[in-house]
């Protein structure tokens, strides 16, 4: 019977990787048409690092990581670990930060000895009427290399830009090309900005990419998948990962991932691999076509 079925699929599932918190995912995994990804730290390695830093006129390597460095302390985001890093690689001690803020899907703001200092998108220097035309061309550049470019700004001026770059796992693509052979479509669900998000999907194989959108946005962007191709897993790690794994017909963690994503998932992909997805749908399969 099925009960018996699902206790062997959850025995070589663990073997895979895969744990299975909800028994019902084995089931539903048969049924999935379409696969939605997020990008950093599920697709990506979550892990980015400083690749270039680009100055306006007479500003400082050690000035930019300065005030970056002792802003993004504050923040939990890998892109702030990244610069953090930087900052301490080059022995620079971080200043005095008040008023701490993050603006959702846009970056962070603060003071750092007393003076306004901003890190993000342009949105974020939009909003806080920053000019940083001059430097879109170099924006450009950095974003179809698929890195992921912030802007900084000390005052009402521009500091200039930090890049990250965040290395692919090794097995994504291979993921995404496998599901494709089976006839399952895939998109990617990111916050980023769309030129790297479309330099990333064309790494890896994706060529429904959905980008800058806001944390709240990725329940809506799933439901649009459902209406449009029925039964949808959602693959995610982090907290703002949680409500889409949610909505999704199966619900995937990665397991190196924040809690909150794990606990809202039906299976955790315990090392991170995708592939392992791929190992849960044959599964499923071969259950199914099993016991009848
Ligand atoms: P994602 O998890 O896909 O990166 P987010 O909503 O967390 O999506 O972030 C969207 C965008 O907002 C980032 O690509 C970046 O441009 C900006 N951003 C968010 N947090 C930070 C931060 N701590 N420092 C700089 N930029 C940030
Ligand atoms: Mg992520």
């Amino acid at each position: 019977g099925t009960p018996t079925a699902l206790m062997v699929g959850s025995g070589m599932g663990a073997e895979k990787g895969i744990l299975i918190r909800n028994g019902e995912a084995i089931q539903t995994f048969k049924e999935v048409k379409a696969i939605a990804f997020d990008k950093t730290g599920t697709i990506t390695k979550g892990k980015p690092e400083v690749t270039d830093i680009v100055l306006v006129n007479d500003v400082k390597d050690q000035d930019i990581l300065y005030f970056a460095g002792s802003i993004e302390n504050g923040s939990e985001h890998p892109l702030a670990h990244a610069i953090v890093e930087k900052a301490k690689n080059q022995n620079i001690r971080f200043g005095e930060v008040e008023q701490f803020n993050a603006v959702v899907g846009m970056g962070v703001e603060g003071r750092v000895d007393g003076e306004i200092v901003l890190v993000g998108n342009r949105r974020l220097m939009k909003e806080k009427n920053i000019p940083y035309e001059e430097y879109e061309n170099e924006l450009i550049r950095l974003e179809e290399e698929a890195k992921t470019a912030m802007l900084i700004a000390r005052g009402e001026h521009l500091l200039g830009i930090i890049a990250v770059a965040d290395p692919i796992k090794e097995d994504s693509a291979r993921a995404i090309a496998l599901l494709e052979s089976m006839g399952i479509k895939t998109a990617m669900i990111t916050g980023d900005n769309k030129r790297t998000a479309a330099a990333i999907g064309k790494m890896v194989g994706i060529t429904h990419v959905i980008s800058e959108v806001l944390p709240d946005g990725k329940v809506e962007e799933v439901e649009r998948l459902q209406k449009k191709y029925g039964t949808v897993a959602m693959v995610g790690d982090g907290i703002n990962d949680a409500p889409a794994l949610k909505q999704a017909n199966v619900g995937i963690a990665i397991g190196t991932g924040t809690d909150i994503a794990i606990e809202a998932a039906d299976v955790t992909l315990v090392r991170g691999e995708l592939t392992g997805i791929i190992s849960a749908i044959k599964l499923s399969r071969s259950i199914f076509t099993k016991i009848k």
